[in-house]
């Protein structure tokens, strides 16, 4: 016999379980199955995002950019200090504890909202069955309306690199080290190159970062990332583009790395090596044969619009398909599914999602890159501010980077915000609403920024935009 359902969802990450919440939410019956294990066994919801993702690495930036701070920047506010000394294990002992408050608060949530959360694994079945296998084994059908699939993805591995989960890691092995490691490399300067890189730094790694690429960020505003590029070398980070590497082996307690540049084959030894070259859907052992799911050559499972599946009220969202791989992406998708099975009107809005590297300085944008709209071949605007002229900034010790606005000539509609600087993901928020209210660079002008704050930037950048600049240098 087999418990029925409303709603079925497999994955609790940051797509799943607000999808099974806002189901619950909406009356209808539903359950979570999640197979996460983290390192010690134990099973735990929150998928990449809270144990191994999201969550612990912002700990981790957070905690090392204080060190890093108390170390540099105090004496200058007029603090002095005595030695600063790094606690590491003191340090990952607080990352473990928030991840364990967050996931754990999952589960308080589903019994809040109704929902059945399983610690297992789920396996979509012919007929919108789901076979859910417990940790002991046992085997439990569960048939559902409707099934909503958030198995999320995994990082890529590079054959000629073998992981080792000791030298030769991932994200989730670089976010517990219980030693700073004195050489890291790192493969990939993308979003968790950039931020691992960063936090190892900090605490004292050297590190080099190897880049396939010629060019740093290219899905970032050109003008921002070279912001960020000089600021990273200002930060030690050694960033080697187009660096293509054809072999790593462990070495003892240490990782030979060759590598091949513009200037030929070199030799880079490590004690830690980062594999950090982008992530792939995870689907295995998701479905049985005749499901009807399809998915697309790169492994998504393919969806619609509204996330449909090509089977019958088989929904899926998140990472497991298309668009950027941003947990708050797949919440959104998660709410709008839940909210379409209840026959509720929803939709995304895929064209206005905010991006957010948290690196110092953090680098934030919505909408399209100056690149992208001379592509497009829309006449443009853009205007810039940089954070040197910003009182608060300044008050800060973080007047760096700058905020910058593109918008059409036309009808003056703003089409990209693009910010480098201290909070720069929280002020992100401001220009995400403006762009999903479809603003103008006037009514960004016209809103009135409180004196003195870090938005003032997105409102100097709007000024900028038709030279009216106050407190900047319109050019
Ligand atoms: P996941 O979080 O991967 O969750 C999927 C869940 O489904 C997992 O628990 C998995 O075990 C489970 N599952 C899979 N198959 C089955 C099955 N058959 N049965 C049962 N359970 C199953 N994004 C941001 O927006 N901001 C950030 O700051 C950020 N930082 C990141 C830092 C790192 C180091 C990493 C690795 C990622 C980061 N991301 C960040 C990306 C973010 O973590 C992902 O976009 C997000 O977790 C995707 O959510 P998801 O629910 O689709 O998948
Ligand atoms: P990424 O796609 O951001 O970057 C991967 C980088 O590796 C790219 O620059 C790519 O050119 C490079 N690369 C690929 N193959 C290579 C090779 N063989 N040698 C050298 N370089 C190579 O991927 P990621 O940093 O692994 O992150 C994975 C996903 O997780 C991203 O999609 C990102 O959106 C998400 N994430 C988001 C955040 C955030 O929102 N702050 C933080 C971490 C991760």
């Amino acid at each position: 016999m087999s418990d029925s359902y409303d709603v079925v969802v497999i994955g609790a990450g940051p797509a799943g379980y607000p999808a099974a919440i806002r189901a619950g939410q909406n009356k209808l019956k539903v359950a979570c199955v999640d197979e996460w294990k983290n390192f010690d066994g134990s099973y735990a919801f929150g998928g990449t995002c809270l144990n191994a993702g999201c969550i612990p690495s912002k700990a981790l930036l957070e905690s090392s950019e204080l060190y890093q701070r108390a170390k540099d920047e105090f004496s200058v506010h007029g603090i002095k200090l005595g030695g600063v000394e790094l606690d590491l294990a003191a340090m990952q002992r607080r990352r473990a504890s928030i991840v364990k408050t967050m996931t754990g608060g999952i589960t308080a949530l589903f019994k809040a909202n109704g929902v059945l959360g399983i610690q297992g694994h789920g396996r979509l079945l012919p007929g919108n069955k789901v076979l859910v296998t417990g940790a002991d084994g046992a085997e439990k059908p569960l048939q559902a309306k409707h099934v909503i699939l958030a198995s999320g993805s995994v990082p890529v591995r590079l054959r000629t690199v073998p992981h080792d989960g000791k030298h030769i890691v991932d994200s989730w092995n670089a976010l517990e080290f219980d030693a700073v490691p004195a050489r890291l490399g790192v493969i990939g300067a993308g979003v968790i190159g950039l931020e691992l890189g960063s936090v190892w730094r900090r605490l004292g790694s050297e590190v080099t970062i190897l880049e396939a690429l010629e060019q740093l960020l290219p899905i970032v505003d050109q003008s921002i990332a070279k912001e960020a590029q000089r600021h990273f070398k200002q930060q030690g980070l050694n960033i080697k583009l187009g660096a293509t590497v054809s072999s790593a082996a462990v070495n003892g307690a240490a990782v030979d790395v060759v590598y091949t540049d513009a200037q030929g084959e070199h030799g880079l030894q490590v004690d830690k090596l980062v594999v950090a070259v982008g992530r792939r859907p995870f689907t295995e052992g998701l479905l049985a044969g005749g499901t009807g799911v399809e998915l697309d050559q790169r492994g998504f499972i393919q969806v619609d619009e509204q996330c449909r599946t090509n089977a019958p009220n088989v929904w899926a969202i998140g990472d497991a398909v298309r668009g950027p791989m941003l947990a708050h992406k797949g919440k959104e998708e998660g709410l709008m599914v839940a909210d379409l099975i209840a026959g509720h009107f929803a939709e995304m809005n895929y064209k206005v999602i905010p991006s957010v590297i948290y690196t110092a300085p953090e680098i934030a944008w919505v909408g399209q890159t100056e690149e992208q709209v001379k592509t497009s071949g829309r006449p443009y605007k853009a205007g810039s501010f940089p954070f040197s002229a910003s009182g608060r900034a300044r008050a800060m010790e973080a007047a760096q980077g700058l905020a910058k606005i593109v918008s059409a000539k036309d009808d003056d509609e703003v089409l990209g915000i693009h910010i480098i600087g201290p909070m720069a993901g929280e002020l992100i928020a401001e220009a995400v609403l403006a762009m999903e209210y479809s603003a103008s660079t006037e009514d960004i002008q016209r809103t009135i920024h409180a004196h003195p704050t870090l938005s003032e930037a997105i409102h100097e950048a709007a000024l900028a935009v038709d030279k009216k600049s106050i407190d900047g240098i319109n050019r």
